[in-house]
Order: C-alpha cells, then structure tokens, then sequence
C-alpha cells in the first residue's frame, strides 16, 4: 500500500534568502559574473539557485479531540487507508485504560491487530519495537498512553518507515502532537525528530481519569512557548538561522491562550482538559510547519533536560519545563511573574520544593544547561550563567530560597 501523507512543500522566498546570506558572497559573486562578462540575467538565476530553499512539513491529517472519541478510531484508520493491520504500542496500565479497547475496536472490523507493551521510552524498547515492525510488518503504529509509550511508537515507526498514529491517554506535553521523539539511551539527552503522527485521537473521557498533575504539566509546557519562541528569534538575529513567524505565533498562541484561561484548567474540568490538548496539539502542528523543534523549545528545555541528568528521577518534562520557563523569562525582562502566576492557578509547581527537587539541583541544572546542546542558541548563550548568577537567578524568581 502506498502511504499517503499531508505533506505540502513550500519554496521559501527567495529574495528574502538572498538577504540572509552573508554579506561579501552576492558582492564576490557580482565581481566574478563582471570578469567572465555574463550577462546579469545568469546572475540573477544563479544567486537564486544558490540562495532556493526547500521546506518540507508534515502535518497530521485528522484530529479529534473530545468526549467519546476513541470508538472513531476504526473509522479514522479506514479513511487513512489502514484496513489490514496494525500495531498497538501501550503500557503496563495504559493497557487497561485504553490499549485494550483500541485493540478490540479495530479487530471488531477485520484488521490483524498485535500489542507490544513498553515500560520506559528507552533505545532498547524502541529497538525491540522495531523487530516486532519487521516481523509483523503491520501497515500502521498506534502509541496508545502517556508521553513514553507515543515516544516509542513514534520513534519506531519512523525508523521502519510506516506511519504511526497517536492516542495520548494523558496532556502532559506537546509530543502527543509533535515530530520528536524523546528517548533515553541515545547519544543526546533531548528529543530528536521523529515523524508527526498521521492522526491524533484524544479521547477526553479517558484523559479526564487521568491524575490531574499530568495537564498541569501539560500547562507547564504551553507557557514555555514564551520563552522558547524569544530563543528561536534570538537564534535568528543572532546566528542568522532560519525563523518562521507563522510557527512562531501559532506557539505563542497556545501560551496565550492557557495564560488566559489558567482557571478553568482544574481537576475534572472537561472545559479547561479540551483547552489544554487542543493548544498542546497546535504546538505539535507549530513544530511540524518549522520542521524542528525550536517554537517549542529553547532554554527552559536546556534547563529541563539539564535537571533530568542532575536529577534522573525528577518530575514530569512539562513540570520541570514551567519552571525553567519563570527563569529564563526573568533573564529576558519579560513577566516572568505572570507565568508564574498562570502556573500556580492551572497547580503546576513553581518552586523546587514542589518539584521535589534539591534546591542546589536547580542551580546546577542551570548551570550546565547551555552544555547540553551546544548548536541551540539561547539567552544561555547572551547570559552564560556561573553558580553565583545561577543560585541568584534562583533566588530572585522565588524557585529557591
Ligand atoms: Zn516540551
């Protein structure tokens, strides 16, 4: 069966391009077309073949979010051209909670449908997965749970090239949406692009049951979107790389739009629960159409991941996420006591106290954040943090006392 894919291929503007490039190549190139004596119609067409960049985006092709949702699934996987058979990654509980159900929806209509279950998102599931694929070689992936098991099934799926869809059983964070993947046990400690997901089922009336700190972390990884999307424009003034503005504001829209709806995301709050996928998931489209992570994650990420490596048992992504985002938001002048604010009313942490993390954890997890991937500009660069600075930083923001 031939996979079908929305994919849209746009050609960048290339005159804008020819403004990015730096400054001496157009005048090096003017001066050689000078001395062959080309004429400026070639030059023209040349700088444009020099400067043309492709931009791919992958982007989901269905997505449901709402009460009820999950018997749909059969329909959807129809409609996609999935009819024969299918692949049901899940959890230990997520089993129970939905993998179970999925399995039994799509066999109710003739499909050959197997499940693997994964406890951790680490490289060795991912590659265990993967010789399940090839043995199987079932036409769809469905990760059906939390952050980890879609991890895993996004990673795997990509890796063997079929597509995957995904049935998030938490809103914890933007991968139930986005291109990346996060797996332990690669060389870096940080997602790494994967493939979007073909569809997105996500079913309120299960994600409602689960245990409401998982949407305050979801919270806590829509407002970093604040700081993150300030990063990638740094990187952009800065390093010369490329920003996309549509991407850009489709993130911070998200933010925004938890900031001004932070009370009604409460425990059983079917309203706010709706809310906070539906931005989780415009944050996964956000990274799809900028075709990396950058609108979604800058350095309140670094401090994320930093604080995994000091802290390896920490707390949820999203959580840590929040957190970092109070303080690289102070770092930027900008109302880092309004992010705080959003947070403490959707009962996502602030503090480390609340995160259960040691407070001298937090400053050197600030630390060594601008380490753990070098090649992503941020205020981490402009600002380089010592532990006096950092331990402040801390401090000033009320994360440490
Ligand atoms: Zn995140």
């Amino acid at each position: 069966m031939t996979r079908e894919k929305s994919e849209v291929y746009i050609i960048s503007d290339v005159f804008k391009n020819i403004s990015k490039l730096p400054p001496l190549l157009p005048i090096l190139y003017f001066l050689l077309v000078r001395t062959l004596k080309l004429n400026m119609e070639l030059f023209i067409i040349s700088v444009i073949a020099l400067t043309m960049q492709l931009h791919r985006m992958q982007l989901p092709r269905e997505v449901v979010v709402g009460n009820e949702t999950l018997p749909l699934l059969s329909e959807i996987c129809k409609k996609l051209g999935f009819c024969e058979s299918a692949l049901v990654v899940t959890g230990p509980d997520t089993q129970s909670i939905a993998g179970r159900r999925v399995i039994d929806l799509l066999s109710d209509k003739g499909m050959d449908v197997d499940v693997f279950v994964v406890k951790s998102s680490t490289l060795w599931e991912v590659r265990a997965v993967e010789e399940k694929i090839k043995d199987l070689k079932p036409q769809v992936v469905l990760g059906v749970g939390g952050g980890t098991k879609i991890d895993v099934a996004k990673l795997s799926s990509t890796r063997q090239g079929i597509a995957f869809i995904s049935v998030p059983t938490t809103a914890s964070h933007d991968g139930i949406a986005s291109p990346v993947a996060a797996i332990k046990g690669l060389k870096k400690p940080y997602s790494v692009m994967a493939q979007s997901p073909m569809a997105i089922v996500a079913d309120t009336d299960i994600i409602i049951r689960s245990d409401y700190r998982f949407t305050a972390s979801g919270c806590g990884d829509l407002v970093s979107k604040f700081t993150s999307v300030r990063d990638w424009e740094l990187a952009y003034k800065v390093k010369n790389e490329y920003y996309g503005e549509y991407a850009a504001s489709l993130a911070l829209m998200s933010a925004r739009l938890v900031t001004k709806n932070a009370d009604v995301i409460k425990p059983g709050a079917e309203e706010g629960l709706r809310l906070v996928l539906e931005a989780l998931i415009s944050c996964g489209v956000a990274m799809s159409i900028a075709g990396s992570s950058k609108p979604c994650s800058g350095s309140e990420h670094l401090f994320s991941h930093s604080l995994d490596l000091v802290e390896p048992n920490g707390c949820l992504h999203g959580e840590q996420c929040g957190v970092g985002t109070i303080m690289m938001a102070y770092l930027y002048d900008i109302d880092w006591k309004g992010i705080k604010d959003t947070l403490q009313r959707a009962g996502a942490p602030t503090t480390a106290e609340e995160l259960g993390v040691e407070p001298e954890s937090i400053v050197k997890a600030l630390v060594q954040a601008c380490t753990i991937r070098p090649e992503r500009y941020t205020i981490l660069n402009t600002k380089k943090l010592d532990y006096a600075s950092a331990k402040k930083l801390a401090k000033v923001t009320s994360v440490i006392s």
